[in-house]
């Protein structure tokens, strides 16, 4: 069976109720069977301003990026994505992430490779940083380019899509690496092939004994959910304990397709995580992480990681300083479900950094005192010796 139809179920987790598909096949003018085969869609990326334009009322600004931007990084979104944007607001969150803007071209601070992968590198496309895990670069291609990717840096080289030599030395890298345990597959998004392909790399990586789990990194459930077929996620059931991570970032995508994609993958025992990044315009407010983290919850996704925005050339518009994402942190504890609640993270060349309000004030005498929720000080009596006898433990 392709994409599984939707069901009541998908409406009640879903944040928007309607369906993309009969408003994209409505817009683009197409049947929705049509409309929710993936390969149409990608067929069909949306990459110039002429085409968005017979869609969506772009302003002249936006006319202006989309020209003379394109070429500076990828630009291309998907008629899926494309239909959830409001038609006629430039600053929709959802056109934020995917369009051009002229902001752009000011950034007087950001990078090309902040995390320093290419460094970080001992093959290429393979970014070893832990001892234990690595991130492996197989992907080029996406269904949507997401304006503010720390990896726009591999834009400029072609080639880069599950090229064979690449894949091969990186599966002999891991494979002669035994403390390797975790393999996280990226991109790129590695969903864009055929199921084939991607069989062919977990089974290789399935292959190696020391490899533990496997990893997918991927916004296909955002961006082209009707890449969830009942075959690729048979398929990739088969290569267990695997595990994906997607990447919502605001609630104008959490749509009943989506919720069917993500139920399609969790039906097959994949468990589901979701990293967003924290944007300006995006998601940058309390009330909108609430009901994004809440929807995802609804969806049973677990949100994993809030990311600080990288210092990537070019977003400087896009990100948001940290203090204010610590106090939006701050706001949901005790606000909402426990589990809803995502670690802050900035991640850095050498490992993510949590970023974690602070509500320990220190130790005073027998007690350690901390900050409530109600931001009165509790003290908790805590003593530093043996708890049965008050006795000083013995230096270790
Ligand atoms: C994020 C990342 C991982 C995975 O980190 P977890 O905290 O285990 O999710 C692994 N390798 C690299 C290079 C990464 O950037």
């Amino acid at each position: 069976m392709p994409f599984r139809s939707l069901t009541p179920l998908h409406r009640q987790t879903a944040t928007r109720k309607e369906s993309v598909t009969a408003r994209g096949a409505l817009l683009f003018g197409t049947t929705e069977e049509q409309f929710l085969n993936w390969r149409w869609q990608m067929k069909n990326q949306v990459t110039s301003a002429e085409e968005a334009q017979r869609i969506l009322k772009l302003s002249a600004s936006e006319q202006e990026a989309f020209s003379t931007l394109k070429d500076l990084f990828e630009a291309g979104v998907t008629p899926y994505y494309l239909a959830l944007m409001d038609l006629e607001n430039e600053f929709c969150p959802v056109r934020l992430q995917a369009l051009p803007r002229l902001e752009e071209t000011v950034d007087r601070i950001g990078i090309s490779d902040p995390l320093q992968e290419v460094g970080n590198s001992p093959v290429k496309e393979v970014v070893h940083v832990y001892k234990d895990r690595v991130a492996f670069c197989v992907a080029q291609l996406c269904p949507v380019y997401c304006r503010y990717c720390f990896r726009k840096r591999r834009d400029e080289e072609v080639g880069l899509h599950f090229n064979p030599r690449i894949v091969d030395q990186g599966i002999d890298y891991i494979a002669k690496n035994p403390s390797i345990r975790d393999v996280l597959i990226t991109g790129g998004d590695p969903l864009i092939a055929q199921d084939g392909t991607l069989e062919n790399l977990l089974s290789r990586l399935r292959a190696i004994p020391h490899v533990e789990i496997l990893r997918i990194g991927t916004r296909v459930p955002v961006t082209l959910p009707y890449r969830i077929t009942e075959e690729l996620a048979d398929m990739l059931a088969r290569y267990h304990p695997l595990w994906i991570n997607t990447h919502f970032n605001c609630p104008e995508e959490l749509t009943p397709e989506a919720s069917a994609a993500i139920d399609t993958l969790l039906s097959r025992g994949i468990p589901v995580g979701n990293q967003s990044v924290l944007l300006a315009g995006i998601n940058d407010t309390a009330e909108r992480l609430k009901a994004l983290f809440e929807g995802l919850v609804r969806m049973r996704v677990r949100p994993y990681y809030l990311y600080q925005a990288q210092t990537v050339e070019g977003t400087a518009h896009m990100r948001v300083p940290i203090e204010k994402g610590l106090d939006l942190m701050r706001s949901l504890r005790g606000n909402t479900t426990g589990f809803a609640i995502p670690q802050y993270v900035l991640d850095t060349p050498s490992g993510k950094v949590p970023l974690s309000p602070n509500h320990l004030v220190g130790r005073d005498g027998d007690s350690v005192v901390m900050t409530d929720l109600k931001k009165n000080q509790w003290r908790e009596v805590n003593p530093l010796g043996d708890y049965t006898t008050g006795q000083p433990l013995p230096e270790l």
